[in-house]
Order: structure tokens, then C-alpha cells, then sequence
């Protein structure tokens, strides 16, 4: 294997980052890969035929996607490799009636999604991204991705001079405060479902659901002295959900006994509590039929496979800020071009452990990876991601990692390139041990 080199990597994070605004074009870019690569997509309503070796993936309403390389050997007998990650980023979404008119302007109502840092949005140039349910002549529901086109979308800053209490910090009240502008207001404009409607080439009374986010319209970008970082929107978690599924193309190329599999999981920013996030049923009924498959029908293979599995959670980690070193704790503070960062926590926000960090200390070490320590400072509360719901819903060791990242939940983070390189090394060594 060549492996690509670290500015490559990184042109390629940034555009995959790039077409992918929202969790379903995230998922639309990943399969669109994963088909480019030999995957086949699989439906979840159909009885699904597999054979030893074979290339799937399968997708869970648009925002959730499960892909693998089934083992040569049955599940119960050789286990599964996993990589988990979430598709979703704190952002605004979009109001069922979005329309808003207020002292000669035009607005769009939202409401705040996840844990954003609201500041970060302000005076951006910023449009809407989702999907748009569209009834079809025959009576069908047809759910199409959109993004509009330009950047029709502001949130202004208030100027100085008409609030100095700004000095003493800035507050800002989602309700009155957070709600985009999208035009002036003559009286006779046509509102957003018209804006959809016209866009998409249907009918406006065709269009009966949205799921709508803002997102900034500045493509991803290099910075930092000799271009070694890349600032983006979204890095949490896309840049996991890249690294993720580079291991996973580069892991399926060669056969195994061992199954490898990512699962990109939505709405972690918000408790991972649905259908297809990772409280979900999603891998759990993935991983059932897998074993049903393979292990024709032995109702003991389930729980043997799950013992046998190893499953890595890559969700983004904070880098030491410069300017706020003091809020690391002094032993553990990441840095940015310094590989993975373990996560633990002695609650368990984090699920790694003495075995599932060795176990991924282990490839990394094999893998000529180095490998970053995070736990947050005792005084402070410890964020979570997928892994500790992951490893409580399916009983599978789990061990958190992730690349280092600064200004995590703002619209523009920021990350190092060679950990871009490191990371999807780390992963990979994962995949096929
Ligand atoms: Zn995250």
C-alpha cells in the first residue's frame, strides 16, 4: 500500500467536508465512495443474502450509515473490528414555519442544534442545507437533499456603539437574537417553502417537510504558518467519519476472517437518543443479522461475536489552546500534530479502559502511530460521545480516541494535517487486528 501523503489527505478532508453540509450529505458522500470502491448498498426493509468477504453498507434515514467487510469466518468464531463515529455538528435548524418578518427585513426562524458556540455564527456568510420532503404526483413522498445556492443567510452582529455592556461579555438570547436574516422585506416576497419549491422544480405545495440547518458557505481552508493546519466547519465529527472510512476502504482490499465495519451514527450532538443515533437499535440490529448470517441462526453466536469485538469510538479531542492552557489538566494536554488522543474519565463519559486502550495503544504502536492522553481537570465536567452508549448498548470493549482539534462547536474548527495522516493510520491498524 502507497499511502497517501498528509496534504493529500487534507485536500481530500477538505473537500469531502466541503459537499457535506448536513449529516445526509455526509452519508450521500460516503456511499457514493463506498459504491466508487466495490460496496454494495443494502436496504434495510429486504432480506439481506451475504457471502464470506463481501462489501456492504447500508443506510438509516439518511443520516446514519453502517458500512463493512464481512470476515472469511463466521462472527462468533473471529469477532468484528469497529470504528465508530457521528455524521451530526452543532448548528441552527430550520423552524416548520420558518417565516418571519420584522421592521423591513425577512427572516428564517430556527432554533439552536447541540451544544454550538453561538458567536462563531455571527456575520458569516451562511445559506441552508438538508433535505425537503416533496409529495410526487403519484402521491409518493420523495425526500431530496438541497443545499441553496449562494449564501442568502446572516446573522449581523449588534454594533458596539448600541450596547458597550458587549465589554463585559456577550449574551446573546437564541430566541431574539439568533435569527437569520434573509432579505429585506417589501411585503410581497414569497417565503422559504416558495424558495424551496422554486429551487428544487416543484410545485410549492408539493413541498410538505424539511429537515433545514444553517451552514457556512466558506469552503475549508489551509492555515497556520506553513499551511499544517485546516480550518473547516464540521470537523467534529467529519473528520472522524473520513478517517474512519479511508481505514475501512483501505482495511477491506485484503480478506480477513475478521469482520471490519464502521458505523456513522446522527444526532450525537443532541444525546444520540433516536431511531438511527447511537442510543438507536441501528448497529445492534446490523450486527444481529450479520451473525444470523454467518452463524445460520446459533443463538449463541451473538453474544460470542460481541465478546470477541473490539470497537473503536473516533470522536474529536481538544488540543491545549494556547491561551487557555490552564483549563487542561497539566499532565494531559494534547497537542496538535502529536497523533490520537486516548479520552478517559473515571465516570465513564469515556469507555476506555485499561484493556481497550492497551488494545489501541497496542496497533498504534504497531503502526508506528504516537498515541495522546485526555481526562478532563477534576474540578471541570467531561464531555461524552458515542462510545460509552455504544459499548453500554451492545456490551463490545470500547476505547474513545480522536484527533486533537481547537475550537470544538465553533462554526470554523480547526486541525492539524498530520494528524488527518496519523489518525486514518491508527483506524486502519484497528480495522485489521
Ligand atoms: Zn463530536
Amino acid at each position: 500500500m502507497t499511502e497517501p501523503s498528509s496534504d493529500e489527505l487534507g485536500a481530500d478532508l477538505r473537500r469531502f467536508v466541503d459537499v457535506s453540509p448536513t449529516p445526509f450529505h455526509a452519508v450521500a458522500e460516503m456511499a457514493r465512495r463506498l459504491e466508487a470502491a466495490g460496496f454494495r448498498a443494502l436496504d434495510e426493509q429486504d432480506r439481506w443474502e451475504l457471502t464470506p468477504g463481501e462489501r456492504c453498507y447500508v443506510t438509516r434515514d439518511g443520516g446514519s450509515i453502517i458500512a463493512f467487510r464481512l470476515g472469511t469466518a463466521p462472527l462468533s468464531s473471529a469477532g468484528a473490528r469497529l470504528v465508530g463515529t457521528h455524521t451530526d455538528s452543532p448548528t441552527f435548524r430550520v423552524r416548520p414555519r420558518p417565516d418571519a418578518r420584522r421592521v423591513g427585513y425577512r427572516l428564517v426562524g430556527v432554533e439552536p442544534y447541540g451544544g454550538l458556540l453561538a458567536h462563531t455564527w455571527m456575520d458569516r456568510e451562511l445559506t441552508l442545507a438538508g433535505r425537503v420532503a416533496v409529495r410526487l404526483g403519484s402521491g409518493e413522498l420523495d425526500l431530496r437533499r438541497v443545499v441553496l445556492p449562494g449564501a442568502p443567510l446572516r446573522l449581523p452582529s449588534l454594533a458596539i456603539h448600541l450596547d458597550r455592556s458587549v465589554r463585559d461579555g456577550l449574551k446573546l438570547d437564541p430566541q431574539r437574537h439568533l435569527v437569520p436574516v434573509w432579505g429585506p422585506d417589501h411585503g410581497d416576497e414569497a417565503g422559504l417553502r416558495d424558495a424551496l419549491a422554486d429551487h428544487l422544480g416543484v410545485a410549492a405545495d408539493h413541498v410538505v417537510g424539511h429537515d433545514l440547518v444553517t451552514t457556512d458557505t466558506v469552503p475549508a481552508g489551509v492555515t497556520g504558518a506553513d499551511g499544517e493546519w485546516i480550518a473547516a466547519p464540521r470537523l467534529d465529527n467529519l473528520a472522524s467519519c473520513h478517517g474512519g472510512l479511508l481505514a475501512l476502504l483501505d482495511a477491506a482490499d485484503e480478506a480477513s476472517p475478521t469482520t471490519a465495519l464502521l458505523v456513522a451514527n446522527d444526532h450525537e450532538e443532541v444525546g444520540s437518543g433516536s431511531a438511527e443515533g447511537a442510543r438507536g437499535p441501528f448497529l445492534a440490529d446490523v450486527l444481529d443479522r450479520l451473525v444470523a448470517i454467518t452463524d445460520d441462526g446459533d443463538r449463541q453466536a451473538l453474544p460470542r461475536t460481541l465478546a470477541r469485538s473490539r470497537l473503536v469510538s473516533a470522536d474529536m479531542a481538544h488540543a491545549v489552546h494556547p491561551n487557555y492552557a490552564e483549563q487542561h489538566e497539566p499532565g494531559h494536554r494534547p497537542a496538535l500534530s502529536g497523533g490520537p488522543v486516548m479520552k478517559l474519565n473515571a465516570n465513564q463519559a469515556y469507555a476506555t479502559d485499561a484493556r481497550s486502550g492497551a488494545w489501541f495503544a497496542t496497533r498504534c504502536a504497531d503502526a508506528g502511530v504516537p498515541v495522546q492522553h485526555f481526562v478532563s481537570r477534576a474540578d471541570l465536567p467531561c464531555g461524552s460521545t458515542i462510545g460509552p452508549l455504544t459499548a453500554t448498548r451492545t456490551g463490545i470493549p470500547t476505547v474513545d480516541v480522536g484527533a486533537p482539534l481547537l475550537g470544538m462547536h465553533s462554526c470554523r474548527e480547526l486541525v492539524a494535517t498530520a494528524d488527518i495522516g496519523l489518525m486514518a493510520r491508527a483506524l486502519r491498524a484497528c480495522l485489521i487486528n
